[in-house]
């Protein structure tokens, strides 16, 4: 058996349908961590062996023992990082796929912006403070889920006016990129070496994807303010001629990874871009893990069609590189 009595096992939210089915697909056995009464599309799909039920997410770690002893690989995901925090993924002891040092330059803004800017990529300018607003500005808070609260501002008056609801809370000042925003999902292998392309989103976000339904004057009437809050993913294609620069946006992350920390990022990420009008990238925010957005792409994405004979999902793609390093003994290469 290609799995050799591994499970693979995660926390039952975000992508973990299609992390899981793609597990079953190589071969593995599985398991859905859920929280009580959220566990029923893990069973409606079939996709887990065995489920696991949690007061709350936050006590993953008293079940760690019981996935040791399973002999499972754990894969991390929006949700898993968020519950169980990167703290606390730095001390676990159940095998993990992905580079658990590489979280926290993803979950410090600053950090991040480091990362980013090592790689040579394109970023929204940064305002120190409120006064040196000069261009419209959104203002993103930290550890905020989904974008909820942003805002937009284009003046120090209108700033003071819009955090009022916000006081006490960290954020950033960012330029505002007016552009088509594009989510950028690769896969990168140790084994191989070899980035790919899986797939692209756009954000279904409240109110600002709806906004443009309402004319503008209705807008200013109603005295309506952008939000930025997700509610889904959309799927998306871009235009050829792009593809050439993404592969190179994606291996300059990789290659910058390398030089913050020592074995760099591996397995699923993704990068948030806005292009404008002249086609300039614009990137604004890296996952260093699985996306969401790779939802769309349980049978695959017109990118994955191309490169394999079988439908590849991302989270499928995660235990192909699992099930390829336990058959080359390399399975150390995967897990971080
Ligand atoms: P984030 O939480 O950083 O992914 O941002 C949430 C949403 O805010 C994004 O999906 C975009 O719609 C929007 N956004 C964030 N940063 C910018 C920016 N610098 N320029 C334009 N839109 C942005």
């Amino acid at each position: 058996m290609g799995s050799r009595g591994f499970k693979i096992a995660t926390i039952g939210s975000h992508s973990a349908l299609q992390i899981l089915r793609g597990a079953k697909d190589e071969g593995f056995g599985t398991i859905a961590v859920c929280e009580k009464e959220r566990d029923e599309p893990y069973r409606h799909f079939g996709v887990a062996d065995r489920i696991i039920l949690l007061d709350s997410f936050k006590k993953f770690m008293e079940i760690e023992n019981d996935l040791i002893s399973e002999n499972s690989i754990v894969i991390p995901h929006g949700t898993f990082l968020d519950a169980v925090t990167t703290e606390k993924i730095e001390l676990l002891k159940v095998p993990y796929f992905g580079n658990k040092k590489i979280l926290k330059w993803e979950v410090d803004r600053a950090m991040q912006r480091e990362w980013l800017r090592k790689a040579g990529l394109t970023l929204p300018r940064i305002f120190r403070g409120p006064d040196d607003i000069d261009v419209p500005a959104i203002i993103k808070f930290y550890g905020a889920k989904g974008g909820k609260g942003f805002f937009l501002a284009k003046s120090r008056d209108e700033f003071d006016r819009k955090i009022e609801e916000h006081k006490g809370k960290a954020y950033i000042i960012q330029e505002y990129i007016v552009g088509a925003p594009i989510y950028i999902h690769y896969f990168y292998s140790p084994l191989s070496g070899e980035i790919e392309l899986m797939s692209f989103d756009k954000r279904y976000e409240s109110n600002v994807d709806s906004i443009g339904r309402i004319a503008a004057k209705d807008q200013l009437d109603m005295g309506l303010d952008t939000s930025y809050n997700i509610t889904g993913n959309v799927p998306l294609v871009v235009r050829e001629s792009l593809l050439p620069k993404i592969f190179e946006m994606g291996r300059a992350v990789i290659e910058a990874s390398k030089k913050i920390e020592k074995r760099g990022i591996f397995g699923p990420f993704s990068l948030e871009t806005v292009i404008t009008p002249d086609l300039k990238f614009y990137v604004f925010e890296i996952s260093a893990r699985i996306v969401a957005g790779t939802n769309h792409y349980i049978s695959g994405s017109p990118y994955t069609a191309l490169k394999y004979k079988e439908p590849m999902s991302t989270g499928r793609r995660i235990s192909r590189e699992i099930r390829n390093a336990i058959a080359s003994d390399q399975l150390c290469k995967v897990l971080g």
